[in-house]
């Protein structure tokens, strides 16, 4: 039987498949990242069907798809029936998806109350903060991802409303790009109370991993004395996998990670990847995809440039950029200047 299956899986019609075989032709060792619940199989359905039709129909990228329980035969056969390329269904280990044991679990429960009762949305949510720890400091480490450099994080019922016409993956690699976007705003800080404390603090022990050219001004209005909120909007996201498993970045994460602010309070990956990238990362590094109409409720980003929007179903007065909550937006446009390390420190 083993023998049968090793024939399988050289099968001529498997090969054609997967783009990372030696016949392979593409350019960046690439995937869609999807981190998603059984129940939401038709909301995926519609984000796969967009990402297919806008993109990636030219390009075969494999999905790679996780979640905390297995995924149902359903669910596998529903999105397989969408795509010709590559889908692989994971789960995520258990170290990942729990209490480390450093954290006051009956503490952890008294403070989703009392958020709940704050009005801190998501705030009675367990499962709402494995998942912001999960994504923070765990998905790139999952097994299925080992043998991609780039990842494209896409979540159910998103819409991508133009034609992407070139490739962002290749975009990305070509142009040295660690982390892009479509859409910052600013954070609820009643979900982040001491999260820029706990920055500082990483910082203050770690100043030999945080490089004179960063982006740190786009984070802080006075020179890092406090955090403005202004973070990229992670429900997309198209990132290099390396850079969120390098040593400083890692680094970070455990940092954070040990506070307890993913339980004692309600952190989310967005502020906690924007933080990271915006920190460890210089402007240039980091770049904001203007050009790809997205939508997630209820924010959506719409190109402005008339050419482009001919292949798109947006309307540009849409776009958050024209809103003051997504000024963040704009702000990265502006030319960031970094902010030293000392500087960075000694702020208060
Ligand atoms: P929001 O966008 O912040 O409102 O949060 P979502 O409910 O969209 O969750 C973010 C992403 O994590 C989505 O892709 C969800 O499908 C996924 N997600 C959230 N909670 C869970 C969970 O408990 N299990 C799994 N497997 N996925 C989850
Ligand atoms: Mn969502």
């Amino acid at each position: 039987l083993q023998e049968n299956w090793s024939w399988l899986k050289t099968a001529p019609f498997l090969k054609r498949f997967d783009p990372y075989s030696p016949e392979g032709t593409k350019p960046v060792r690439a995937a869609f990242v999807i981190l998603v619940r059984n129940e939401e199989l038709y909301k995926m359905k519609a984000s796969v069907q967009g990402i297919e039709d806008r993109f990636n129909k030219k390009h075969n990228y494999p999905y790679v798809f996780l979640n905390d329980v297995p995924f149902t035969e359903e669910f596998e056969i529903g999105i397989r029936a969408l795509t010709k390329a590559k889908v692989v269904f994971g789960q995520i280990p258990k170290e990942h998806w729990s209490y480390p044991e450093w954290i006051d679990q009956e503490f952890a429960k008294e403070r989703r109350a009392q958020m709940a009762e704050e009005g801190v949305f998501y705030g009675s949510s367990e499962s709402y903060r494995h998942m912001c720890r999960f994504n923070s400091g765990f998905f790139f480490q999952h097994p299925l991802l080992r043998d991609y450099d780039y990842y494209w994080r896409i979540e159910p019922e998103v819409k991508y409303s133009c034609d992407i016409d070139y490739d962002p993956f290749l975009y990305m690699k070509q142009n040295n790009i660690d982390y892009g976007f479509t859409i910052a705003l600013y954070e609820y800080f009643n979900t982040i109370p001491t999260l820029w404390q706990n920055v500082k603090q990483f910082a203050i022990e770690n100043p030999h991993l945080i490089p004179d050219r960063n982006s740190l001004s786009w984070l802080t209005n006075d020179k890092g004395a406090s955090y403005n909120g202004c973070h990229f909007w992670s429900n997309f996201e198209i990132g290099n996998l390396n850079f969120l498993r390098s040593e400083r970045y890692l680094a970070f994460f455990n940092h954070l990670d040990r506070a307890g602010g993913f339980f004692y309070e309600r952190w989310g990956d967005a502020p906690v990847h924007s933080i990271g990238a915006a920190m460890l990362l210089p402007p240039e590094r980091i770049h904001w995809f203007s050009d790809i109409g997205y939508k997630h409720n209820p924010w959506e980003n719409c190109p402005q440039d008339p050419e482009r929007l001919l292949k798109c179903s947006c309307d540009p007065l849409d776009s958050a950029s024209h809103h003051y909550y997504a000024v963040c937006t704009l702000n990265w446009s502006k030319n960031l200047t970094s902010i030293p390390v000392s500087e960075f420190i000694s702020s208060s």
